[in-house]
């Protein structure tokens, strides 16, 4: 299907989270996402239309020093037909395709998958986010990400409670206790009693016989994009 894309911007940065946190990556921010977490800061405010050979050629402008193209958003998935075009091409020309998605979108991770290598997907915890709980999606997204190389994140706030983590554990566990889990903590809420919570938290995963890191933005704390 011939689809234009919104993308809000196309930059060259150091990847700032996660387990690839120190990468230099091309960064492709898609327009518009399917939630409002209550710490969101991302700019989300315009955007300019592709077509996905137009994006490709951006990409390519950037191509000196990166190998691994980070599709970024908002939602990526939300624009999936886009999405799995532009994956394609970038592929093609040898770049890994690197997803960071709010971990919702299961069906449309299925039709993209097989474009994508690494899949840095978030557990929205409602008492992070301010919403309502994702258990039932996270679950169907998880079983799919299984099947590429895949990371957790869950993002920690003061308000952030245990139960919370306690539910996603559970669901890791019986999803794929294998994958590593991301604690990072709200960068706006740094204090002695987060880093305690984050020490408590890792606990409580390795308890649970789950490999849980901290690892803060690295982007916010050195001051870059
Ligand atoms: S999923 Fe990400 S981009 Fe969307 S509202 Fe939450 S923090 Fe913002």
């Amino acid at each position: 299907m011939r689809t234009k894309g919104k993308i809000t911007e196309v930059f060259s940065s150091v990847q700032g989270e996660g387990l690839y946190f120190g990468e230099e990556q091309l960064f492709v921010r898609f327009f518009g996402c399917n939630l409002k977490c209550k710490f969101c800061d991302t700019p989300l405010d315009r955007f300019t239309e592709y077509e996905p050979e137009e994006l490709l050629q951006e990409v390519k402008l950037y191509k000196n020093g990166h190998c691994t193209v980070a599709f970024t958003g908002g939602e990526p998935l939300l624009q999936k037909y886009f999405l799995k075009a532009v994956l394609k091409l970038t592929k093609k020309e040898g770049y890994k395709n690197y997803l960071e998605t709010n971990g919702i979108l299961h069906s449309a991770l299925e039709d993209v998958i097989d474009y994508v290598d690494i899949i840095a997907m978030d557990l929205k915890l409602p008492s992070s986010t301010g919403l309502k709980d994702f258990w039932h999606y996270h679950r169907r997204f998880l079983e799919v990400a299984s099947k590429k190389e895949a990371f957790l994140k869950m993002v920690i706030c003061h308000s952030t409670n245990e139960e919370d983590l306690r539910e996603g554990l559970r669901l890791i566990h019986e999803v794929n206790k294998f994958l590593i889990l991301i604690l990072q903590p709200n960068s706006y809420e740094d204090s002695q009693t987060m880093r305690e919570k984050l020490e408590l938290f890792k606990d409580i995963a390795r308890d649970n016989h789950i490999t849980a890191c901290i690892i803060p933005q690295l982007h916010k704390k050195i001051g870059i994009k």
